[in-house]
C-alpha cells in the first residue's frame, strides 16, 4: 500500500489527520503531510477511512498490487 496525496485538491481540512494520525498530520492553515507513505497493514482500515472520508478526494493508494 502507497499512499498519494494531490497537493492541489487538498484544503487542510485535516479529516485524514483525525482518521490516521500515524499517517498524516496537517499544520494550522496547510496543507496534509505524509508522515508514513507506505504503511504497514495494520493502518489500511485507517487509512481507508481517511481516503473515504476526506472531502476533497485528494487522498488515494497509488499501486493496487498489495493482497
Ligand atoms: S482530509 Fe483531505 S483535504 Fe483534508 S487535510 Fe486531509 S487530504 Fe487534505
Amino acid at each position: 500500500m502507497k499512499i498519494a496525496a494531490d497537493l492541489d485538491l487538498c484544503q487542510g481540512h485535516a479529516v485524514c489527520a483525525a482518521e490516521a494520525p500515524d499517517v498524516f498530520t496537517v499544520p494550522n492553515r496547510g496543507k496534509v503531510e505524509i508522515l508514513d507513505s507506505e504503511p504497514g497493514p495494520e493502518t489500511r482500515a485507517a487509512v481507508t477511512n481517511a481516503i473515504r472520508y476526506c472531502p476533497t478526494q485528494a487522498l488515494s493508494i497509488v499501486d493496487g498490487t498489495e493482497h
